[in-house]
């Protein structure tokens, strides 16, 4: 599914990733965990292709196509999903219309013909009753005014509607209510076919315990630094950073 090679990238001229590699299977669920500004984000928004991200070297291979060399709507149409650790509001355009627009785009895309008003309710309406997620939320404008839990379900919505193949999750537990984290897993676990791989930011174990991750990178100064199963965040939740022997030259808090 996914493979980084030597991967380097700046942030406003200031080196973040330094080397990074990894390698995602189909049907993968990889947590990465890291201080602060250790560049995690910076890792799934280089995926997504944000434009805050210059990359300087390395190679990273998408279904066996360059991912590099792809624009963001081709990154997005040829599957990957990210979901912002602080999605944007964008008031003017209504949630609906925005879902319609994107979903349409990816079908456009993959050769199907575009769904209208009447099936996209339809289907948005399956979708979001499986999992309880009230959709008074698709009548107000793109994440203007939504609380930090209204937004990160509003991207779950996102996720429910466009079913993408690689699925990268930044921090969507990060303010949540026990029963929201709940809706978070289910909807985390339905997706999980045995194809789709997934890239899970997260600070906390909660999500961990309900989502079992195959594996637990650990990034630090810019690279990979550790990586194990479900058992290095126990550890990691149980010792802190420090204690598995992490150190964040660049720590903020001396
Ligand atoms: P994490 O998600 O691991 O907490 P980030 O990837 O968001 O960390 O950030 C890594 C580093 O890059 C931090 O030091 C952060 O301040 C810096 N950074 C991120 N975005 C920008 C930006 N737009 N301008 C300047 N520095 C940035
Ligand atoms: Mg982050």
């Amino acid at each position: 599914m996914l493979d980084i090679k030597n991967l380097h990238v700046n942030i406003n001229d200031k080196e973040i990733l330094k080397g990074l590699d990894l390698k995602i299977n189909s049907g993968e669920v990889h947590a990465v965990m890291g201080t602060n500004g250790a560049g995690k984000s910076t890792l799934v928004k280089t995926l997504s292709g944000h434009y805050d991200c210059e990359v300087n070297d390395g190679v990273v291979t998408y279904k066996n196509k360059n991912l590099l060399e792809m624009d963001v709507s081709q990154r997005a149409n040829e599957g990957i999903f990210m979901s912002f650790q602080n999605p944007v509001e964008v008031p003017g355009v209504n949630n609906s219309y925005f879902l319609k627009t994107a979903l349409n785009e990816k079908r456009s895309y993959d050769g199907n013909d575009e769904i209208d008003a009447m099936d996209f309710l339809k289907h948005i309406k399956e979708e979001t009753g499986k999992f309880n997620i009230d959709r008074k939320l698709l009548q107000r404008d793109l994440n203007d005014g939504f609380s930090g839990g209204e937004k990160k379900r509003n991207e779950l919505v996102q996720l429910l509607m466009l079913q993408p193949d690689l699925i990268m999750l930044d921090e969507i537990d990060s303010g949540l209510d026990v029963d929201a984290i709940k809706t978070v897993a289910n909807v985390i676990n339905d997706m999980l076919d045995g194809k789709r791989s997934i890239i899970m930011i997260t600070h906390y174990d909660r999500l961990l315990e309900l989502v079992k991750p195959d594996f637990v990178h650990i990034i630090n100064n810019g690279k990979i630094e550790k990586t194990g199963d479900y058992n290095l965040a126990l550890e990691l939740d149980e010792k802190g950073f420090e204690g598995i022997g992490i150190k964040d030259e660049s720590k903020w808090i001396k």
